[in-house]
C-alpha cells in the first residue's frame, strides 16, 4: 500500500475513534476532494468559508453553538455534536444546505446517531463530472482520477467568486424566522396564525431561494428580476409543496439584493420599481390589488416605489436605538419589528383583519415602544399584542418582510 494512502487510513481510523469517544449524536463537515493531497491553500479557504456559514447557519436553525475543527492526512473537518432530537430532519435540512449551495458537489455534510449510525435518507450524491450517481460512476471507473481532480479543483476555483449576497439573504429570511416570540407570525416556537406552515418550512424555502438570490444580485432592471422572481416562486413551490411562504419577500429582496450594487441603494430601489403601483389596476382580482382600490395601500409595490423607507429609515433607526441597549438579538429584532408595525400599513394584516384591527395593532405596537424597550410594562404588552394576532387570527406578515429586509441590510454592512 502506497505511504500516503496508509496516511489517509490511519487519519481515519484516530477520527473515528475521536468521534466515537464523544458518546453523542453528532454532524461532520468536511470537503470532497478526490485525489491527494487532501489540502491545500485555496482549499482550506473554501472551507473556512462554508465551516463559517455552516456554524451561522446550525446555530440559527438548530440552536448546536459546539465546534471541533479538526486536520489530519485525511484533510480539515468539522465535528458538531447535535443533541437535535430529530435527526432525520436534521439530515434532511442539511441535504437542502449541500443542495442549494454554490459548492454543493464539494460538501460533504454528515449526521450520526448516538450508536455511530450514519443518518440517511437514501438520496444518492451527484458525480462530481456527470450527471449520474457518484457510487455508479466510482464503481464503474467512468472517469480517471486526474480528471475527477481537475473538475475538483475548477470548481474550487469558482467558489471563490461566488455570490456572499445570496447568503446573506437567505439566511436574513432564516434569522427573521427565528425571532420569538412574534406577534401572527411563523417562530422557532409556534406558528398558530399560519397553520401550513412551521419554522422548517421557511428554512427549507428559504434555502430554495438561495440560487435565486444570487442570480437577483446581477440583474439590472425590474424585468429580469421578474423574470429570475418567476423562477424562484417555482422553487419555493417545491420546496414546501405548494405553499407560499416567501413570495413577497422574493420581489422585495431580489430588488434588495440587485440595488446594494449602487451607491445610493435607496434611490437605486426607486429607479427599478419607478410608477410600479401603477399596476395595482381596478380589474386586477389580487389581494394587493383589491387593497389599494378599497384602502389605497400599495403594500409592497409602495414601500418598493418610495425607495424602501419602513427597511431604510425606521428599521435602521430603531436598530441604531436598540443595539446600543439590548444585548439579546431577539430582543432588538423584536424591537425593531414593534417601530415598523406600528408605521406599515399592513396589507396581510388588512386583509385578514380591516381597518379597525390594524388601526388596533399600529396603537398596541406604539403603546410598547412608549413604555421602552425592554422594561416590564413593555414586555407585557408585547405579548398581549401576540396574543391578541392570535386570537384574531392576524399575522404582521409585511411588517415581517421589512425585519428581514432590514437585518439582511444590516448583515451587509449598509447600516
Ligand atoms: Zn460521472
Amino acid at each position: 500500500m502506497p505511504d500516503f494512502k496508509m496516511k489517509l487510513l490511519q487519519a481515519r481510523e484516530a477520527r473515528w475513534a475521536f468521534f466515537s469517544a464523544q458518546k453523542q449524536s453528532f454532524i461532520t463537515f468536511n470537503l470532497n476532494i478526490p485525489g491527494y493531497p487532501k489540502t491545500s491553500p485555496q482549499i482550506k479557504t473554501i472551507f473556512e468559508r462554508v465551516a463559517a456559514e455552516l456554524g451561522i447557519f446550525l446555530e440559527l436553525v438548530f440552536e448546536l453553538k459546539n465546534y471541533h475543527r479538526g486536520q489530519d492526512e485525511a484533510g480539515l473537518y468539522l465535528y458538531i455534536p447535535c443533541p437535535y432530537p430529530d435527526l432525520k430532519l436534521v439530515k434532511n435540512i442539511l441535504d437542502e444546505f449541500e443542495r442549494t449551495h454554490p459548492s454543493g458537489r464539494l460538501l460533504d455534510i454528515d449526521v450520526y446517531n448516538r450508536q455511530l449510525e450514519r443518518v440517511s435518507n437514501n438520496r444518492p450524491k451527484k458525480c462530481f463530472l456527470c450527471e449520474k450517481q457518484a457510487q455508479i460512476c466510482i464503481r464503474n471507473k467512468n472517469h480517471t482520477l486526474s480528471e475527477v481532480r481537475a473538475t475538483c479543483e475548477k470548481q474550487l476555483a469558482s467558489c471563490l467568486n461566488q455570490d456572499l449576497l445570496a447568503q446573506k439573504a437567505y439566511l436574513a429570511l432564516i434569522k427573521e424566522a427565528s425571532v420569538d416570540p412574534k406577534p401572527g407570525l411563523v417562530t422557532r416556537k409556534s406558528h398558530h396564525c399560519h397553520p401550513d406552515m412551521d419554522f422548517f418550512l421557511l428554512v427549507k424555502s428559504a434555502l430554495a431561494l438561495r440560487p435565486g438570490f444570487a442570480q437577483m444580485a446581477k440583474a439590472e432592471n425590474l424585468a429580469q428580476i421578474r423574470e429570475v422572481g418567476l423562477q424562484m416562486e417555482q422553487a419555493m413551490y417545491q420546496a414546501t409543496n405548494g405553499i407560499n411562504t416567501h413570495k413577497g419577500l422574493i420581489f422585495l429582496m431580489g430588488i434588495a439584493v440587485c440595488a446594494v450594487k449602487y451607491p445610493d441603494v435607496s434611490q437605486a430601489i426607486k429607479n427599478i420599481c419607478k410608477n410600479i403601483t401603477q399596476e395595482l389596476q381596478p380589474n386586477l382580482k389580487t389581494h394587493g390589488a383589491q387593497i389599494y382600490q378599497k384602502y389605497g395601500f400599495a403594500g409592497a409595490r409602495g414601500e418598493a416605489e418610495n425607495g424602501m423607507p419602513l427597511v431604510l429609515q425606521t428599521g435602521f433607526k430603531a436598530l441604531t436605538k436598540y443595539q446600543k441597549h439590548l444585548k439579546n438579538d431577539d430582543d432588538v429584532y423584536t424591537a425593531v419589528l414593534t417601530e415598523i408595525i406600528a408605521r406599515n400599513n399592513d396589507t396581510n394584516l388588512l386583509y385578514r383583519g380591516g381597518l379597525e384591527k390594524l388601526k388596533t395593532v399600529q396603537k398596541m405596537a406604539l403603546n410598547i415602544i412608549n413604555q421602552g424597550f425592554w422594561s416590564k410594562a413593555a414586555r407585557l404588552k408585547y405579548q398581549e399584542l401576540c396574543t391578541y394576532c392570535q386570537k384574531h387570527n392576524l399575522s404582521c406578515g409585511g411588517a415581517a418582510d421589512m425585519l428581514a429586509l432590514t437585518i439582511f441590510f444590516d448583515k451587509i454592512n449598509l447600516h
